[in-house]
């Protein structure tokens, strides 16, 4: 699977619609909207790790121990 970088872009960009998008409201605020929370935390992790594997991104294991992030 050779990806282009507009398909790497589209994939991501997929991704960040859904956990970055709004939806409606009636809590009176002024543009009726709120972040839509897509699922559990849980769920948002699994959303962007498949994008990043879908990319073929070699996903970064962070360490506590260390500061390389
Ligand atoms: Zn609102």
């Amino acid at each position: 699977m050779n990806l282009t970088l507009q398909n790497k872009f589209d994939i991501i960009l997929h991704a960040l619609e859904i956990i970055g998008s709004y939806e409606t409201c009636d809590c009176g605020c002024p543009q009726k909207r709120q972040g839509r929370v897509a699922g559990t935390p849980a769920q948002v992790w699994a959303i962007a790790n498949e994008a990043l594997r879908n990319i073929g991104h070699e996903i970064k294991v962070y360490d506590e121990k260390s500061s390389n992030y």
